[in-house]
């Protein structure tokens, strides 16, 4: 599938909301997921194809000709005008989709393959917890929209200032509170920290815990160790690691989250 950049939308200094639409999204297939997330293709600088191009037929191009795969969350489907909102972390220009997303505009196709994802908050808790950085902000901003009317959800998400916020709204009962990096926040039990000091509403929750790596595994352990007699389920995934392209992340991700999960649990 491709889409084509119908709209670039700057949400904050280093986050990007890109609506694709066009004949490449013919047969789209949303799932129920409000984390449903596409794999997208990114041609290196010197690749001698160009977009929208057919991932098959660059099976046998040498490794470094072929495109950067990424995962990007859904943020809204529209099928109406079959168009997709995508919205991208800008962190660090050098990576191939923080450098696509920071250079798209109308026009510019982007090819992926997708949806996949398995997360929606489940209508039965009796209260959500959405707890992330900015790669997890797509899902927790349509997860939100998720929620039953009244339901409470706390979120709680790391940026860098006050300029990163965004406008998240929900039917729920919201409490948001954001953390900022550039006033101490930034280290990696800050997250965890802000979960360890709720004061939660009675009942049973349903959790997603979601962004860098080492940040969601100490609020995964903090929720499994103290407060597990409250969770009725945890959707926690780490999306990307501190230091590592999504290449290096990718080769040891499997054997670091087997150890995530026997930390408890
Ligand atoms: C299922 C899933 C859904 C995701 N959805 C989204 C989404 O909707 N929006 C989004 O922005 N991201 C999302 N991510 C995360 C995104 O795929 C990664 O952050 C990816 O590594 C970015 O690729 P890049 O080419 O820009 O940087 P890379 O080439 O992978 O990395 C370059 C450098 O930047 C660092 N880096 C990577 N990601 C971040 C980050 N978020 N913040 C700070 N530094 C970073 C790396 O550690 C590395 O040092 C998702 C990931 C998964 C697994």
């Amino acid at each position: 599938m491709n889409g084509l950049v119908s709209e670039v939308t700057r949400l904050g200094p280093t986050y990007v909301r890109i609506a694709l639409e066009g004949d490449g999204l013919e047969g789209f297939e949303p799932n129920d997921a409000t984390d449903a997330y596409v794999n997208v293709a990114i041609p290196p600088p010197a690749a001698p194809y160009e977009p929208p191009f057919d991932l098959d037929g660059l099976k046998d191009l040498p490794r470094e000709q072929r495109p950067f795969r990424r995962r990007y969350t859904i943020r809204r489907w529209i099928p109406d005008t079959r168009t997709l909102w995508l919205e991208f972390s800008i962190h660090d220009v050098t990576g191939a989709s923080g450098r696509w997303a920071s250079e798209a505009k109308p026009g510019d196709a982007l090819v992926f393959t997708g949806p996949a994802g398995s997360y929606r908050p489940d209508p039965g808790a009796d209260w959500h917890l959405m707890a992330g950085d900015e790669s997890a902000l797509p899902a927790i901003g349509a997860s939100l929209e998720a929620v039953p009317e009244g339901t409470p959800v706390i979120v709680r998400v790391v940026v860098d200032g006050p300029a990163d916020e965004i406008e998240l709204d929900s039917p729920g009962d919201l409490h948001l509170r954001w953390l900022h990096r550039e006033s101490g926040h930034g280290e990696v039990e800050a997250l965890a920290d802000s979960v360890r000091d709720l004061t939660t509403p009675p009942g049973r929750a349903h959790a997603f815990v979601h962004g860098e790596a080492e940040e969601i595994r100490a609020v995964r352990r903090h929720l499994l160790a103290d407060r597990a007699e409250s969770l009725a389920d945890l959707s926690c995934s780490p999306y990307w690691k501190r230091g590592m392209t999504d290449e290096e992340w990718r080769q040891v991700k499997a054997a670091w989250v087997a150890e995530m999960n026997a930390d408890l649990g």
